[in-house]
């Protein structure tokens, strides 16, 4: 069977180069006669690894050195529970805003812990902050909606960002943030893992009923590795930032991204048959939900789609209609497939 070109919002596709060497080393890693899948978190080879993946990001996203990176299981959802017990400090509120799908799920999170201030719109100008939240928490790409920020919003508030979408399609400027959190099954590799990259001045205030699990501290003083590390995960996110090295890096993603959504985008424009409803500043680069004018024709397209080898197309169900989504690993060809034959299965069916 061959590959197809998955479109999935999550877990997603791997670059090639990528599943070649995870194949490559899977019955023996470097000569130790072990499989990746077998490695002791406290062996020699791993602390390699381990300390590969955490130069690779620093490199990749000139992460300063006040900054912690950190490896916590749990995937993005745990991060939602974590950032209220971290950072509440003697605080009462926090400030969420709402952009879509991900923004309430971590409003509904933090309501457990916090008085949330929620306010709606990608505008920073419209949100009336009190000054008094602990932190601002935003979603810089809505994955289900499609919206994506177009720049850092500036706020007087330590700002809290949700990047499990987006994180290296672009270059952007740790600084400006307390804490940047991302789950790994989108641009980082496979389920299992946040990697949660945090101020060091922000710690140390936790709840004192923090799980263990949770508190970004303790996480800090064991290198991640306060329990057995999800090792497998680790070693394949270490292989996603090489491949972004390879391929030169934020930059380099940041254009390849740029020019995979704007022929998507033209795609859909250009026609009646395809819509895609979202304000076109914050159309988002990563995650495309478009609909069929006809919705008759849904499950039609999907089937077709699928024998075209466009696997994933379905949108989620929260909004219907198809949805692609075109992370780091979804090389220029997957998308011009996919146009291509949006364009043929338009004319076939509208005649
Ligand atoms: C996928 C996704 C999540 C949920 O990630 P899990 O790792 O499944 O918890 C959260 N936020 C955004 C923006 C996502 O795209």
């Amino acid at each position: 069977m061959a590959r197809v070109f998955n479109f999935a919002a999550g877990p997603s596709m791997l670059p090639q180069p990528v599943l070649e060497r995870i194949h490559a080393e899977f019955y023996d890693y470097h000569g130790t006669g072990i499989s990746p899948l077998e490695m002791g978190h406290r062996t020699p080879y791993f602390a390699e690894i381990a300390d590969e993946c955490e130069h690779r990001f620093r490199r990749l996203l000139s992460i300063p050195d006040d900054y912690a990176v950190l490896y916590m299981p749990g995937g993005a959802t745990l991060q939602y529970s974590a950032i209220p017990l971290n950072f509440l400090g003697s605080k009462h509120t926090a400030a969420y805003i709402d952009t879509g799908h991900w923004s309430k799920r971590a409003i509904a999170e933090a309501r457990k812990y916090a008085d949330v201030h929620v306010f709606s719109g990608l505008d920073a100008t419209s949100w009336q902050l009190s000054g008094d939240e602990a932190y601002l928490h935003f979603v810089d790409n809505e994955t289900i909606d499609g919206i994506e920020f177009d720049a850092i919003p500036e706020v007087g508030l330590p700002l809290v960002c949700d990047m499990s979408s987006n994180i290296l399609t672009r270059p952007f400027d740790v600084s400006r943030f307390a804490l940047v959190y991302a789950g790994a099954q989108k641009n980082l590799g496979i389920p299992g893992l946040g990697v949660v990259i945090v101020r060091r001045d922000m710690l140390g205030k936790a709840h004192p009923l923090t799980p263990k699990m949770c508190d970004y501290s303790v996480f800090d003083a064991t290198g991640s590795m306060q329990n057995t590390a999800p090792t497998f995960v680790w070693y394949v996110l270490n292989e996603m930032l090489r491949y972004v090295e390879d391929q030169g890096g934020t930059e380099a993603m940041a254009r390849a991204a740029k020019a995979k959504s704007v022929m998507l985008y033209e795609a859909i424009d250009a026609s009646s048959f395809y819509l895609n409803s979202v304000d076109r500043r914050y159309r988002s680069r990563i995650n495309i939900p478009f609909q069929l004018a006809d919705e008759h024709f849904n499950d039609l397209f999907l089937q077709q789609a699928q024998v075209a080898g466009l696997a994933y197309l379905k949108g989620h169900r929260a909004l219907g209609g198809m949805r692609a989504s075109i992370y780091n690993a979804m090389p220029q060809v997957g998308v011009e497939a996919l146009v291509s034959f949006m364009q043929a299965f338009e004319n076939e069916v509208n005649v």
